[in-house]
């Protein structure tokens, strides 16, 4: 980038993609392109087998007890529409609940600010912590009080990096009778899933964010929340049969999947899930530790970069996300002269108004986030781009 090497550290926002998945897609392009569930022919049967097959691998990963479980979506915002938009509108009555965090992404606000409009109910928000850092404990108590229909949270916090302890949080929800929705956008492609220790009803995440195409994410939920809800969707695919007047739905997942599905884009999340296999969520968890602390040692040590009040300062509870502020300069002015040394990172709001510009206070923030593929020497690559920014605006 610029005559420089390509350091790239908005991972947060989405990944790059190893070969095997940029592979995958020629090759069903190019040897098998059919569609799916619908021919009797090889290559249709080899399509649908392998779109099948990514299924099974995701739910592996993520601890669903089958494939019934995992719905093909387009990303985590459709994921949570798809939930706001079925499960919401059967459950969620005037007057009724809901709760959010400060934390979240637009993603998980707008759908269900536009269910509480659209059904007169109440949208509550669980503050953060003192430090900025977390949740308040006090703060979910107090509203769980409330008795809220669904408690919809984030795992990590694409701005702080904060993990949410959406088991605890699971669980003391499902005692007042709430069901649980855990946007996993930041974690499942860094960390270990079990949904199923999780206990939650709905888990939602986008392949693009974890080596996979964009186009297809998954809304993994429990069978016998799935089996109640009505399909979003009609039409192709999504049936047994039809009549003049009426439809018997399909069986699950198919039910949520109507018309021809990201065919491409489902193949390549398997070859994606492939290469997190094989190389393990736990090292990649492990080596992104590593390089949090890292990064958290070297920005707080520059005079005039401010990184704590942006997450927790215990790598133990932040994911590979760090944001920061330089005194007297705009982010946007940071990530240009970054980008000028071929360093890749994102500045704005980043889809969390609420808590960038409302909770703390900023116009915008800073943002370098990592994954499997980055090092010491990109973190230190950042460093120098701080050290050019400060020379510029002497500051
Ligand atoms: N939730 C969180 C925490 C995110 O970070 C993001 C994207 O950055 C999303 C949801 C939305 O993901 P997508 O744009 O893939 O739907």
């Amino acid at each position: 980038m610029n005559g420089k090497r390509l350091v790239y550290l908005d991972n947060a926002a989405t990944s790059q993609k190893p070969n095997k998945v940029i592979d995958a897609i020629h090759d069903y392009y190019t040897q098998y392109n059919a569609n799916i569930h619908r021919g009797v022919y090889k290559i249709s049967e080899r399509a649908t087998e392998e779109y099948i097959n990514s299924k099974q691998k995701l739910a592996d990963m993520v601890g669903a007890s089958s494939i019934e479980e995992i719905i093909y979506v387009r990303n985590t915002t459709e994921a949570i529409n798809l939930v706001a938009l079925t499960w919401g509108e059967m459950n969620v009555k005037k007057g009724d609940h809901i709760l959010i965090s400060q934390m979240e992404h637009h993603s998980n606000i707008i759908p269900w600010q536009m269910l509480a409009k659209r059904n007169d109910a109440v949208l509550d928000y669980i503050e953060l912590d003192d430090n900025k850092a977390g949740l308040s404990e006090d703060s979910f108590k107090e509203q769980l009080d409330k008795d809220p229909k669904i408690v919809s949270i984030a795992h990590v916090s694409n701005v702080l990096g904060s993990i949410n302890d959406v088991k605890k949080i699971t669980k003391l929800a499902h005692d007042r009778g709430a069901f649980v929705l855990v946007d996993g956008a930041q974690s499942a492609p860094h960390m270990k899933v079990d949904v199923a220790d999780l206990d939650c009803d709905f888990f939602a995440l986008s392949a693009h964010k974890m080596l996979g195409p964009t186009g297809i994410g998954a809304l993994y939920a429990k069978r016998e929340v799935l089996d109640k809800m009505p399909p979003l969707f009609g039409g192709g695919d999504m049936i047994k049969s039809v009549s003049m007047q009426t439809y018997t739905p399909n069986d699950l997942p198919w039910k949520f999947e109507a018309g021809t599905s990201n065919i491409e884009g489902g193949i390549a999340f398997g070859a994606a899930i492939d290469y997190l296999d094989g190389v393990g969520l736990d090292s990649i968890r492990k080596h992104e530790k590593k390089l949090t602390e890292y990064a958290i040692k070297s920005l707080s040590e520059i005079d005039g970069v401010r990184v704590f009040g942006y997450g927790p300062k215990e790598t133990d509870k932040r994911g590979g996300v760090v944001s920061f502020s330089i005194r007297g300069v705009h982010p946007h002015d940071v990530a240009t002269i970054f980008d000028s040394d071929g360093v890749a990172i994102r500045a704005g709001h980043h889809c969390a108004m609420p808590l960038v510009t409302g909770v703390l206070g900023q116009g915008s923030l800073s943002r370098i986030s990592f994954y499997l593929y980055n090092d010491i020497d990109d973190i230190d690559k950042a460093v120098r781009a701080i050290e050019k920014v400060k020379k510029i605006f002497k500051c």
